[in-house]
């Protein structure tokens, strides 16, 4: 068999001199751009630079390297037809049949927070990516590495047989488009986000998704449905996806869907605390002194739903922690840490699922408190595309509305409510004291309704709404639910107000003799 070619032109150079060193050991030729040569060569390693291949220097600070007929040729000949091979031929053109290629690190150039546009666009690779689609496109016969993580299944190949298998190689091939297609994502969504003043806009100028698949899920949200879990191709810190499962079944799609919901809620606490979720509404939120009292609490709001349940702690599980839960039907448990004690416990329940999550470490940016910047949802033939629901209350942002003002303990109560509440579907009311829900009335079409319903549920945990605090999360539009949450007991009650009726409101809750604060700021969540 004749002499293979191997061309090698690589900016993360992780794993490319042992596999330099094996392809060479397999009698494979080696070319090289100038950096990666270089690298070879100090190796000791025979490599003919692509400079001297092609009799043309590189040129423009590296921006002309292997843009060459003797390159793009040798590449894409098919060795299948005379044609081809009598034109390379004719023009001293040699196959080329090994590519490994990876490109300027464009991506992690733009992630710096102080990348200039000039940095950007000097991280556009030119010469790589047209490299790689000739490779790609020539699959047949070409054998394209994009990853470093592909070289070891490619030379184990070339030991045993001398060649590579067409499978591979397609697979390789496809790949290969990903990755390029991905890069030109990246450069297409970085650029069009640029302003006219050089500032970035808070908003995509283009949504060219750049995901890279985490893995298949046996099926999506029922059993007749397809799905799989993709994830950024730079996923934020103490975000659901960097999650470390530790033990128990697959996620499946409710799971991971639910899992996110619980984490997002709990990581707004500072204290340490507890969520339950289940279908993507939480039924239990509290806080204590540490996670088992979180969990107690939050336990009581609705011991039937919360069976089943996905819960989530902001802080590590401890063997108390551990012990009161597993006493409970858990499907999902997630916290920043699990004690040894608590995964003992959790080893005689093989099934249940244990996530372990890094909290974000905290920063300005939604990235770096591990949340996403934008939020979408599919319709019909298109997408709509929003900046997430990241508005964080403090109470200084409260405007009192009443004659009553609210106590120091209400007021309390009414910011946890009102943080609950951000996470709770549309129409949402949530009742609260003491750092506990004490019932929640999720989804429903009308507020009243979701009213009704949270009393409804409190009554049935046995819990008393005397004196609580309530939160709506979006304006009354009538009195009509501000006089249900108060027949039930809240003494102090927020909502964003603006309703065209707020004066009706506020006259109904002075009646009352309640305290009512505004946010001036909704939480609708679909
Ligand atoms: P080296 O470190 O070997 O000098 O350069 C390797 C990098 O150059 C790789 O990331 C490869 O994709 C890129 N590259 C190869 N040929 C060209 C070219 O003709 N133009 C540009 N802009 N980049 C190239």
């Amino acid at each position: 068999m004749s002499q293979l070619t191997a061309l090698i032109s690589v900016s993360d150079k992780t794993g490319i001199l042992e596999f330099a060193q094996a392809l060479h050991a397999l009698n494979v030729r080696l070319l090289s751009t100038g950096g990666t040569a270089k690298m070879l060569l100090e190796a000791g390693l025979p490599v003919t630079e692509v400079a001297q291949h092609t009799g043309f220097p590189e040129m423009l600070d590296g921006r002309v390297k292997t843009l060459h007929p003797k390159i793009h040729g040798g590449l894409l000949a098919r060795r299948d037809l005379p044609e081809h091979m009598a034109a390379i031929q004719q023009h001293g053109i040699d196959t080329i049949d090994i590519l490994a290629v990876n490109l300027y690190p464009f991506e992690a150039t733009v992630a710096k927070p102080d990348c200039t546009l000039e940095d950007a666009i000097e991280n556009i690779d030119i010469g790589g990516p047209a490299m790689v689609r000739s490779a790609a496109k020539n699959w047949k016969d070409v054998t394209v590495l994009t990853d470093a993580s592909q070289y070891a299944g490619v030379l184990a190949e070339l030991k045993a047989s001398g060649k590579t298998s067409d499978k591979t190689r397609f697979a390789c091939s496809v790949a290969a488009f990903n990755r390029i297609a991905q890069y030109d994502a990246a450069i297409s969504n970085y650029l069009s986000a640029i302003q006219d003043d050089g500032t970035h806009a808070q908003f995509p100028g283009q949504m060219n998704s750049s995901f890279i698949k985490v893995q298949d899920l046996r099926y999506g949200e029922n059993s007749h449905q397809n799905a799989a879990l993709y994830r950024d191709l730079y996923p934020a810190p103490g975000s659901l996806v960097t999650a470390k499962q530790l033990q128990g079944k697959e996620l499946s799609y409710n799971n991971i869907a639910d899992a996110d919901a619980a984490w997002e809620c709990v990581k707004a606490f500072e204290a340490p605390a507890c969520v339950i979720i289940k279908h993507a509404n939480p039924c239990g939120v509290a806080v204590g002194a540490h996670a088992a009292e979180a969990y107690a609490k939050a336990l009581q709001t609705d011991p039937t739903s919360a069976f089943g349940g996905i819960i989530a702690f902001n802080r590590p599980v401890d063997g108390a922690a551990a012990a009161h839960v597993a006493k409970q039907f858990v499907e999902v448990l997630m916290a920043p840490a699990f004690s040894a004690e608590a995964l003992e416990i959790f080893k005689a329940k093989a099934n249940v699922r244990l996530l372990q999550i890094d909290l974000p470490t905290g920063g300005a940016t939604p990235w770096q408190q591990g949340r996403n910047a934008m939020d979408s949802k599919r319709v019909g033939s298109g997408i709509l595309l929003q900046t997430a629901d990241n508005h964080f209350l403090k109470a200084a942002d409260l405007k009192v509305v009443t004659t009553k003002q609210p106590s120091a303990q209400e007021l309390q109560d009414l910011l946890f409510a009102w943080t609950v509440a951000q996470y709770v579907k549309s129409n949402a009311i949530v009742f609260c004291a003491g750092g506990m829900t004490l019932g929640v009335g999720a989804g429903q079409m009308s507020r009243i309704d979701s009213a009704r319903i949270a009393s409804i549920k409190a009554e049935n945990a046995g819990l008393t709404l005397k004196g609580s605090a309530v939160a709506s999360d979006a304006f009354f539009p009538f009195r009509d639910g501000l006089d249900v949450v108060v027949d039930a007991g809240a003494t102090s009650v927020i909502q964003p107000g603006g309703s065209m009726r707020d004066d009706e409101v506020i006259a109904a809750a002075n009646e009352r003799g309640i305290a009512m604060v505004f946010s001036g700021v909704r939480h609708f969540r679909h």
